[in-house]
């Protein structure tokens, strides 16, 4: 098992511009951003392994301020920070030709794809961070998410399986303020590919 101190960033899975979105602004969410989040996870985990082996007594901890909440709390903010952003990456570069099992699955549970991806995207105009469909293995079916930050809003035991990043460094750059373009671009970049195998490897999952 991998510990969060030797945990490596991953390289972009695709190269070049994607459709509508340039290379400026995934570079820098990417190469920047990302790897920053991977940087600082590698750092908080460092520091709680000291602070582990230095033998920290409950009388050093205080849920006001003290070093280990903050280390907790920037734990999570980094993980998922990290996680989000890759599930984010590795969706994209693709066609956005909606097919294989996921595209089923969700056509049958929001009635037509146009339904699911109107309701997703609303959501993405909702929120401020993050929307998320997943496998929530806890009901046993897929599920829309919306996250304000990277450590609030997420549901433990819902697998992310399409992620959408709505921050606007993901697309002020390119877009102003307009989110509802940058959203409609996102659909045309989907790898439906990439979702679809990691939707194959979770859907019979259940920790009900
Ligand atoms: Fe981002």
């Amino acid at each position: 098992m991998t510990s969060s101190t030797s945990y490596e960033s991953k390289p972009l899975p695709f190269s070049g511009p994607l459709n509508g979105i340039s290379e400026k602004t995934v570079l820098i969410h990417h190469d920047k951003l990302y790897v920053g989040y991977v940087n600082k996870m590698k750092e908080v985990g460092q520091k709680l392994k000291e602070m582990a082996a230095s033998g920290i007594g409950l009388d050093a901890a205080n849920q006001s301020y003290s070093d280990l909440r903050a280390l907790r709390d920037g734990e999570t903010f980094t993980a998922n920070g990290v996680y989000l952003h890759e599930d984010y990456f590795s969706v994209l570069g693709g066609d956005g030709k909606a097919e294989g099992p996921l595209a089923d699955a969700v056509v049958e549970k929001w009635g037509s794809l146009e339904k699911f991806i109107t309701f997703f995207s609303a959501t993405g105009m909702a929120m401020r961070g993050w929307i998320v469909l997943a496998w929530d293995a806890r009901l046993g079916r897929l599920k829309i998410y919306g996250c304000d930050a990277h450590n609030q809003g997420g549901v433990w035991g819902a697998i992310p399986l399409l992620v959408l990043d709505v921050y606007e460094h993901a697309y002020f750059a390119d877009f102003g303020s307009d989110r509802k373009s940058y959203i409609s671009t996102f659909w045309k970049n989907l790898n439906w590919k990439a979702a679809n195998e990691r939707f194959e490897l979770v859907k019979n999952l259940s920790i009900s």
